[in-house]
């Protein structure tokens, strides 16, 4: 972990690795003959101004628009780095509008902490990221494109294909698919729900979200806060988890931890989460 750096991923497709310090997440790019369309706006206005220089240090055609996978912070606060279009689903901008009506203070900040409307896991990362005088005066960037499930990019000769997956994490997830060189950006929506605690992940909720992936098959796939880019088989086995942690919880119920093999920390993880989430 460190700071951001810049990647390629495939022929098409850049990304700007991730940094748990101020939970800045990836940041990816994809370029055409049209142009180069980012893949979230990122934690802050610093963090898309160093990817988009990162870009242009690379020789990549300019950037046309930013597609945003979900409304956290952490994704779509980076907005006002760049002088182009937010694509956005309808969810997702209204999730990005409630944002804007908050200030930004401190002290605002931790009251909504107190109140519950922010997650205290945030707070740290929030006020690292930003001087109290970049937090005050941040534009938080309206979406000025929406859909309402899936949206198509033409990049030229390069399509990108947003579509609304939802899941615990956050309903509004959209992943972005790379159909020509195979890429999946995820987002967070493979990550539990992080407004409970514990942190949650539900049954339906995760079936649901393997049922509508079970439209890509990705070469690669980027998860929003993994230092690793994930190959075909790292996917296929995420997602085998998630399923077969389903399958024990809905046949075992709380006798579902015992049914875990000792060595595979990942499904207790996963099985833990579904426990927190069928006991709400
Ligand atoms: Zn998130």
């Amino acid at each position: 972990m460190g700071a951001c750096r810049c990647e390629d991923v495939s022929p098409r497709v850049d990304r700007f690795t991730p940094d748990g310090r101020t939970d800045r997440p990836v940041l990816g790019a994809v370029r055409g003959t049209a142009g180069t369309l980012v893949v979230d706006a990122g934690a802050s206005p610093a963090h898309l101004a160093a990817f988009a220089a990162e870009l242009t240090a690379r020789g990549r055609p300019p950037v046309v628009a930013i597609a945003l996978t979900h409304w956290h912070w952490d994704h779509s606060f980076g907005s006002a780095a760049l002088d182009v279009p937010v694509i956005a689903s309808e969810a997702t901008a209204a999730g990005v509008a409630v944002q804007a009506g908050y200030a930004w203070d401190e002290a605002s900040l931790r009251r909504r902490v107190d109140e519950g409307l922010e997650l205290a896991f945030s707070l740290p990362h929030l006020l690292a990221e930003y001087s109290e005088t970049e937090r005050t005066g941040l534009e938080i960037v309206a979406p000025q494109v929406t859909f309402a499930e899936r949206h198509a990019v033409d990049l030229g000769d390069v399509a990108v294909e947003l579509v609304r997956v939802g899941g615990d994490h956050a309903d509004d997830s959209v992943v972005a698919w790379v159909p020509d060189d195979r890429v999946l950006f995820l987002g967070d929506a493979l990550y539990p729900c992080l407004w409970g605690d514990p942190e949650y992940l539900t049954v339906a909720g995760t079936r649901a979200l393997l049922d509508r992936l079970a439209a890509f098959a990705p070469a690669l796939a980027l998860e929003g806060h993994d230092e690793d880019v994930a190959d075909a088989a790292a996917y296929a086995a995420r997602l085998a988890g998630l399923r077969r942690a389903c399958d024990l919880v809905e046949a075992h119920g709380a006798g579902a931890p015992a049914r875990v093999p000792a060595d595979d920390e990942d499904l207790a993880e996963l099985v833990g989460q579904l426990l927190a989430g069928e006991a709400r």
